[in-house]
């Protein structure tokens, strides 16, 4: 009651695909609920979350590996009286009270799973593009997860495979080569937002946006340059996918 929600193409439920583009509102209601922390573990068959950033300045060293899987990084023990620089000291499992972390969360259910306990977590990944502004990069297992050394401490590193639902493929192998291949590279995705001034090139929308490849990956296109990569509004993104099909 008193809620209002906006009817859009993105409301709960509907799925999104890689490549789409919201505002911090827009993923909120997607996910329904609040996401001021990076790292939202739910237990399966619900989808956790996970913000990352390959910014320069982003607070964690997310990355991809070549083979498409993302290496995102724990995150660290929060700021407090006893606890002045949380960079300076290992990424905790569990909090002053006992309880596991996001990280613990994340960790413990991967030893679940690696024991053959339990499925994979699965979480929505979208990568921070700039302030208020995220994309979609889809649908991510966490599959394993080790500590490593960041100057004095230990960080978490979470091994996160893509999966993807809506490809033909079965094979791991193109599963993985699919993901890496539709995935347009994030400086190819901040070039191409600011050449467009975040807005739909076909009506200057600047609803419901996605990144598209002008020539399709399905027949031959490539992510990998500004020049094949636009934005489209959901309207128009949708025109040009029934023209294809
Ligand atoms: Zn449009």
């Amino acid at each position: 009651m008193g809620v209002v929600r906006r009817t859009t193409a993105r409301h709960p439920g509907a799925a999104m695909r890689p490549g789409d583009i919201l505002t911090h509102t827009e993923m909120c209601a997607y996910e329904g609920q609040m996401l001021q922390r990076g790292m939202t573990f739910r237990e399966p068959p619900r989808n956790g979350i996970i913000l990352m950033s390959l910014r320069p300045n982003a607070p964690y060293a997310d990355a991809f590996r070549a083979d498409g899987v993302l290496e995102y990084e724990g995150h660290d023990a929060q700021r407090g009286a006893g606890n002045p620089n949380p960079k300076n000291i290992d990424q905790p499992l569990r909090s002053a009270r006992g309880t596991l972390t996001e990280n613990g969360k994340f960790a413990d259910w991967t030893d679940r799973y690696q024991r053959g306990e339990r499925p994979p977590a699965s979480f929505h990944v979208y990568e921070k593009m700039q302030d208020g502004i995220w994309t979609f990069r889809g649908v991510y297992e966490l599959v394993a997860y080790r500590t490593e050394r960041d100057g004095y401490r230990n960080v978490f590193k979470f091994e996160m495979q893509p999966t993807d639902r809506e490809s033909e493929a079965s094979d791991p192998e193109t599963l993985h080569r699919d993901a890496q291949t539709r995935q347009i590279p994030t400086m190819v995705k901040q070039a191409v937002y600011k050449r467009d001034r975040g807005a739909c090139v076909l009506c200057g929308s600047k609803d419901l946006l996605h990144y598209d490849h002008d020539l399709p990956y399905s027949k031959g296109g490539s992510s990998a340059t500004v020049a094949n990569v636009r934005l489209l509004c959901a309207r128009h993104n949708l025109a040009k996918s029934d023209r294809i099909e």
